[in-house]
């Protein structure tokens, strides 16, 4: 991990304004640890949209400061983020984003392509028009991104993945997806190819049809294809990873 230097200060590029009116508002909705839970959003917020990097120092004082957090919740969240194999600990040195290695990859993109299939299929079963029509507005941004920057365009894509999946109704399911589509932000943005074109938005209206016809087996094909162009666009090669690779897309 030490050969990758942070591309930048993630704490100095974020202000979290976890004030104590936000804290209040967060509080009624969201139970005992509502600035625990809010910095968790904010640093998975920070990976989606890649301001936080694979092998990025995490500064637990700094971020405790800056955030008015007690350096104890600081350490929960971050306890957090290891638990759901986004952040490492390492002796002495603190805490840092994952890097993941080329097995991670491997089994991180298994296992997200399997359930993303359960998903899809479940999907053409469940779907009411209303969902229809909730995955066709996310879909016109995604197609029109091409305009928008990098950052957008992948926050999109996991929107639009993360919609699908909401489809199914299965909390354990979209929580178990939302977490894969973290690690492969990771992962796409250690081993992207500098070539790679977007997540392949062309797929998605496709997808859409068929959960519309309830036609699970076509869904299921275009998903595979789907995650075949992903894959196409990684660079599985372990001395990849320089800490500033390309940008992850999903
Ligand atoms: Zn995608």
């Amino acid at each position: 991990m030490s050969e990758y230097l942070p591309k930048f200060d993630f704490v100095a590029r974020l202000d979290f304004g976890i004030g104590k009116q936000g804290e209040a508002a967060a509080e009624r909705v969201r139970g005992k640890h509502p600035v625990e839970d809010l910095l968790y959003d904010r640093l998975v917020d920070a990976i989606i949209d890649e301001q936080m990097c694979p092998g990025q120092h995490l500064n637990e004082v700094r971020l405790a400061e800056r955030h008015n957090v007690p350096r104890s919740r600081v350490r929960r969240v971050l306890e957090r983020l290891r638990d759901e194999d986004m952040v490492v600990f390492e002796l002495n040195r603190g805490a840092f984003v994952c890097r993941p290695t080329v097995q991670d990859a491997h089994d991180i993109f298994e296992i997200r392509r399997s359930l993303e299939d359960l998903a899809v299929r479940l999907a053409c079963e469940r779907a009411r028009p209303a969902d229809i029509v909730i995955l066709r507005k996310a879909l016109p941004q995604a197609l029109a991104s091409l305009s928008a920057s990098e950052t957008e365009t992948g926050r999109l894509a996991v929107n639009f993945h993360l919609a699908l999946v909401r489809i199914c109704g299965n909390e354990s399911l979209e929580m178990m997806v939302a977490q894969l589509i973290r690690r492969c932000v990771l992962v796409q943005s250690v081993y992207q190819k500098a070539s790679a074109v977007l997540c392949p938005s062309r797929e998605f209206a496709g997808i859409i049809d068929c959960i519309e016809r309830k036609d699970a087996d076509a869904a299921s094909a275009l998903m595979a294809l789907h995650f075949d162009h992903i894959a196409a666009n990684l660079d599985l090669d372990e001395a990849r990873g320089t800490g500033d690779a390309a940008h992850a897309l999903v």
